[in-house]
């Protein structure tokens, strides 16, 4: 369980192919609302036909694949449409170029990500309380300040003790220390 921050699709996938379930909530990251053209929300992929269905009602049509940042994505458009279309100026800044609409080849693994988060969004409030409690408890104890140490081997260090010492404490909690007197730390 993850939150938004952490939606990366490669990473979906590799969690998934060593057998576990990633689940998080995406990220928009259409710029298409800045450009003031339709979001890429707004265009409804239908599997069946492997097409998408734009704002119009026209198909868009599976044409060409591309390699980007690290992913392979398909591509989507229809020329004729595009051209005769009467709402164009709102779906496309290109006074040429039919508007395209990239999909990512293992889309379909999101898909069911997010369709699984829909129906069970209890999930985010679980990871509230097991998975962000621990950090901000952390926080609180080291005074809401900076960690002392810099770079990524030291700062992992820094953090494996606090969570050494907060595992310690949860534990205590949890279990007592049986009759055991703990020995009074010196350090604060
Ligand atoms: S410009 Fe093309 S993709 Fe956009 S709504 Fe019109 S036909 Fe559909």
């Amino acid at each position: 369980l993850a939150d938004k921050g952490y939606f990366s699709q490669p990473d979906i996938k590799d969690t998934i192919d060593l057998g576990a379930e990633p689940i998080m909530p995406k990220t928009d990251t259409s710029s298409s609302e800045k450009k003031g053209i339709f979001n890429r929300s707004l265009f409804k992929y239908d599997a069946n036909k492997d097409i998408y269905l734009c704002p119009a009602g026209n198909e868009l049509q599976n044409r060409m694949q591309v390699f980007e940042q690290g992913k392979y994505l398909d591509v989507y458009f229809n020329h004729i449409a595009c051209r005769d279309c009467k709402i164009r100026s709102q779906c496309t800044n290109s006074k040429k170029d039919p508007r395209r609409i990239r999909r990512w080849v293992h889309e379909v693994l999101t898909e069911e990500m997010l369709q699984k988060l829909k129906n069970e969004p209890e999930l985010m409030l679980h990871r509230k309380q097991t998975v962000e409690h621990p950090f901000g408890t952390i926080k609180l104890w080291m005074g809401a300040t900076h960690l002392l140490t810099r770079g990524l081997k030291s700062v992992g260090t820094e953090i494996s003790l606090h969570v050494l010492a907060y595992n310690f404490r949860r534990m205590i909690t949890i279990m007592g220390v049986n009759g055991k007197r703990l020995a009074k730390c010196t350090c604060q």
